[in-house]
């Protein structure tokens, strides 16, 4: 199963192609290192815990974004309507 999780650091995106006790996952953008361990996301570099949820990327959100952008575009079209 594939999971992408969000890096707590600088946002990027980690495609996670497999997911074990022990397993170590390192950002490509800002190196942080991250541990998956008793079920969690452990940071080496900060020492913080979150759960999976927490930092999965949620497509839900980015569709939402987009959905508030194309309302303010409306916007803009009433201003140039002379
Ligand atoms: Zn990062």
């Amino acid at each position: 199963m594939i999971k992408i999780i969000r890096c707590p650091s600088c946002g990027e995106e980690i495609v996670l192609k497999d997911l074990y006790e022990g397993m170590e996952i390192t950002c490509s953008l800002c190196g942080y290192t991250i541990v998956y361990q008793n079920g969690k996301l452990h940071i080496m570099e900060t020492n913080e815990e979150f759960e999976l949820e927490e930092l999965a990327s949620s497509n839900k959100d980015e569709t939402e974004k987009e959905l508030e952008e194309e309302e303010l575009e409306g916007d803009y079209e009433d201003y140039y309507d002379y």
